[in-house]
């Protein structure tokens, strides 16, 4: 067998495996056949979805001494210093945020919201939505919701009526909203002392586990009595969440809320 024979042979040999691998490829083993609708074009791949952070689990307020702090009527200029008191404690807090200042001010919902802060609705003009007509109380409500969506990504589930006045009929558009009505259990009146020392004392005395907070961030007066607050209430083993942890997750939409009764395993009001 001379050179040149010797290499076209090893070639067909060669050629010949390659083809039949490439054709034992194609040919699917017996039972592997998996029927094709050929006529339809291929559906378009979903796109992935952005996969969040994991969340560390809440805390339990059936076991745990809870508080949540909530701040009223912002964001305003000293909102700023608010959140970073609440930053260099560790403390997340939820802001019920007029619609009016979330435009003007989207820059601090955002870092609300970055801060791992709940953020809820507090009507567009700060009305009185317990005796406003249905198109008016839509109106403030979805004002508002697009304000802080369009500021943070975050559409609130939650709603405080300024003043806490409420209806029948503001109870019925929010459950249709997807919102849950807060109020609140402690309230230093702050916006009528605007006293750091006496907005510190009042809340420190009232203060018990369950209980909801009401303190407005527009007042730097509240902003400046935050920090003794905090301080002491951990001091006493009090844990801080957000209303809607307060009430183990999403509170139903319509329901009222004022304070988590200790033991209560769901968090009904
Ligand atoms: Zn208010």
């Amino acid at each position: 067998m001379d050179g040149p024979n010797l290499v076209r042979r090893v070639a067909a040999a060669v050629l010949a495996v390659a083809v039949f691998g490439a054709l034992s490829t194609l040919t699917p083993a017996r039972g592997q056949v998996k029927p094709v609708a050929r006529a339809e074009p291929a559906a378009p791949k979903p796109k992935p979805k952005p996969v969040p952070p994991p969340k560390p689990p809440p805390p339990d307020c059936a076991r745990l001494r809870c508080v949540a702090l909530t701040f009223d009527d912002g964001p305003a200029a000293s909102t700023a210093e608010l959140l970073d008191t609440l930053a260099a404690r560790k403390v997340r807090a939820t802001f019920f945020i007029v619609g009016e200042n979330a435009a003007k001010h989207p820059d601090l919902v955002r870092r609300e919201h970055e801060g791992g802060h709940e953020i809820a609705d507090h009507s567009y003009t700060h009305a009185d939505l317990g005796r406003a007509s249905e198109k008016k109380i839509t109106d403030e409500l979805t004002r508002t919701q697009e304000a802080i969506r369009r500021a943070s990504g975050v559409v609130p589930v939650l709603l405080r009526p300024p003043y806490g006045s409420t209806s029948e009929r503001l109870k019925k558009i929010t459950r249709r909203m997807g919102l849950a009505q807060v109020l609140w259990t402690v309230d230093p009146l702050d916006w009528e002392h605007r006293d750091t020392a006496y907005v510190e004392r009042r809340v420190l005395k009232a203060v018990r586990p369950g209980y909801i907070v009401l303190m407005h961030d527009i007042h730097p007066t509240s902003v400046k009595a935050v920090p003794k607050i905090i301080d002491r209430l951990a001091a006493e083993g009090y844990v801080f969440v957000t209303v809607s942890e307060l009430f183990g997750g999403r509170p139903a939409p319509g329901e009222e809320y004022v304070q988590r009764n200790s033991g209560d395993p769901q968090g009904l009001p």
